[in-house]
């Protein structure tokens, strides 16, 4: 079953929804509002709103290497 995130546009509430189909409605469980956007795990945001806040925050540094391997497997690392 597969877990979605997701942002609410109105309170900035995130959450994690079982989606069973993928057109089902989820709505914010803090405000109960249906504005609600889903964050993908990739950078694949899904822009078509016209509210102007399109890529607030993209998960960008998760990976716990060094500056120099980035996957924390070369020598300086351990
Ligand atoms: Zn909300």
């Amino acid at each position: 079953m597969p877990i979605y995130e997701y942002e609410c546009c109105n309170c900035s509430e995130q959450f994690e929804r079982l989606v069973f189909r993928s057109d089902e409605a989820v709505c914010c469980p803090k405000c109960e509002s249906a504005d609600v956007q889903k964050r993908m795990s990739v950078c694949g945001f899904k822009s078509g709103g016209d509210k102007g806040a399109a890529s607030s925050r993209v998960g960008s540094t998760a990976a716990s290497g060094c500056s120099g391997c980035a996957g924390g497997s070369c020598s300086t690392c351990h």
